[in-house]
């Protein structure tokens, strides 16, 4: 290569370097819902740089710089990305991941035992490439039995391991389904989470039963990312959850899709919901899926667990626990559990269950983030946090389904296509 050739790239670099760093996106005129609970606000522009939110304010104090990209969102809304505390990507993670990410969900989590991959995809995400929702992993899940994890010293040698390789969170599945399982012991959980703790690490419980959801919260759980699904709570244990600072995660829409397709739901049809699978899956689901549902000997219980749900999530949320969103959605495909669709979902059910849209938008914003321990980064709008929101076109306070109506989805400041 001659010295002007090499000459010619360096210099079409440094222009790239400066014009990527330079450019500013501006959107104009936009009515925004931050997530943090507070009103919507009205002719709102919003600055987005280096895939930050670079300034944010009433458009008449806000200068847009000259050179900027500018988009009049007059009429429209903004909203913070889903953040997805509940979710499963596992093996094949991108086009999942982009899958989330066309739906509006710009943070997800996966929490069974998850490759390698996702770690590495989570680091690549982190220098900014960004082909889909940012993940963040469990790397594994304690679920008994399991002949090489059964005394505390393995469990705390476990931890140790899961840190090691990646894990940002350190779950345990406890869960006797219905009698047909060994569950995890005590002992073994409480080693667990005392050695997480020893690491800085985030805990979070799958439970079913209350009493499942005593024993973890007493061995000092963060996070349980399901609800209680066998017994209503009473007031005492909601107030333990609240003094402990314990979170909830009510995956209202996984409970449902345990018996709704035998119920042959019209929403199915609904090109929103068929955007998420192909037609092969859909016509399993329309046939086979629907005949297991309809004929399922758990079918009693899974909908009284559905009901149980609501009644708990709004006892919690009137109580003033902190709600995170999340679906369990992705996973196995048989579970027919479609990520995206399935957090929109959510969002009508809990609806449904009491709260109100602001309570839901703040549960997938402000809510989540701080859960996961990444609300210094992501979750609610605010100057310096990262440019990930969606412009809708009609207003989620009125109706949440209008959640639906994405026009653009911002991912890290771009437009996620
Ligand atoms: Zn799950």
């Amino acid at each position: 290569m001659g010295k002007t050739s090499r000459l010619v790239i360096l210099t079409t670099a440094l222009w790239l370097a400066t014009s990527a760093a330079a450019q500013v996106t501006a959107l104009t005129h936009a009515t925004v819902i931050d997530g943090t609970g507070a009103a919507a606000q009205r002719d709102v522009t919003i600055l987005m740089e280096s895939g930050r939110i670079q300034d944010m304010g009433p458009s008449s104090k806000i200068a847009v710089p000259a050179g900027a990209g500018v988009l009049d969102l007059s009429g429209k809304f903004v909203v913070p990305g889903i953040i997805n505390a509940h979710g499963h990507v596992g093996a094949n993670p991108e086009p999942q991941l982009r899958q989330y990410a066309l739906y509006g969900v710009t943070t997800t989590t996966s929490m069974a035992t998850d490759p390698d991959e996702i770690v590495r995809l989570r680091e690549e995400q982190k220098r900014g490439t960004l082909r889909g929702a940012r993940v963040l992993t469990v790397k594994h899940r304690f679920m008994g039995p399991d002949p090489k994890l059964v005394t505390p010293e393995q469990a705390r040698a476990k931890v140790d391991e899961i840190v090691a390789g990646g894990g940002d969170f350190i779950k345990v599945w406890i869960d006797g389904q219905g009698g047909k399982r060994a569950k995890l012991t005590r002992e073994f959980c409480a080693a667990v989470m005392d050695q997480a703790r020893k690491h800085g690490k985030i805990t979070m419980a799958h439970v079913y039963e209350y009493a499942d959801a005593k024993m973890i919260v007493d061995e000092g759980v963060n996070i349980l990312v399901h609800n209680v699904r066998d017994q209503e709570m009473d007031a005492d244990f909601i107030a333990t959850l609240k003094r402990r600072n314990v979170s909830v995660i009510s995956t209202l829409m996984r409970e449902e899709a345990l018996f709704v397709y035998g119920e042959a739901p019209a929403w199915i049809d609904d090109p929103f919901f068929r955007k998420g699978l192909s037609a092969e899956r859909l016509a399993i689901l329309k046939t086979r899926k629907r005949e297991e549902q309809a004929n399922d000997p758990e079918l009693a219980r899974n909908k009284r667990a559905f009901e149980i749900d609501k009644i708990n999530l709004k006892k919690l949320s009137d109580a003033g626990v902190r709600i995170a969103f999340g679906t369990d959605s992705g996973g196995d495909p048989y579970r027919f559990f479609i990520q995206g669709f399935f957090e929109h979902r959510q969002m009508e059910l809990m609806v449904q269950a009491g709260l109100t849209p602001m309570q839901v938008i703040q549960a997938f914003s402000k809510g989540a983030s701080e859960v996961l321990g990444i609300d210094q980064e992501f979750g609610t709008l605010v100057r310096g946090k990262a440019a990930d929101l969606l412009v809708l076109e009609k207003n989620p306070l009125d109706n949440i389904a209008s959640m639906r109506t994405i026009q653009a989805v911002y991912l890290g400041g771009g437009k996620f296509e």
